[in-house]
């Protein structure tokens, strides 16, 4: 996963500098601790402690999906659409890797 939550209830991206200085960054879904991690690997990523089990947040997202979702992400922003990382829909209990709003009604 690549977004968390802040103290103060504020969505951060893994990428985002200011990740690696803030403590107590939670799950948008199940309010568990998250760590960041950062590595050689993979583009840096959020991650629940190992023994805690998270229905809606998938761990263990390869290198191409994180860096899949990001690049679709940046390209859907560049233009002009309001799009959401990893938005956590509380109704459907899901949580897609990326929404777009469609100004256009389907
Ligand atoms: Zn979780």
């Amino acid at each position: 996963m690549i977004i968390a939550l802040t103290k103060t209830n504020e969505y951060i991206q893994a990428g985002d500098n200011k990740a690696q200085l803030l403590k107590d960054l939670i799950c948008p879904s199940c309010g568990k601790r998250v760590f960041l991690k950062k590595g050689e690997s993979k583009i840096p990523h959020f991650s629940h402690h190992p023994k805690e089990a998270c229905k809606v947040f998938t761990e263990g997202e390869t290198r191409e999906h994180l860096e899949g979702k990001l690049a679709l992400y940046n390209f859907f922003k560049k233009k002009g659409y309001k799009v959401k990382l990893e938005a956590y829909l509380k109704n459907l209990n899901q949580r897609p890797d990326i929404l777009i709003e469609s100004k256009k009604k389907l």
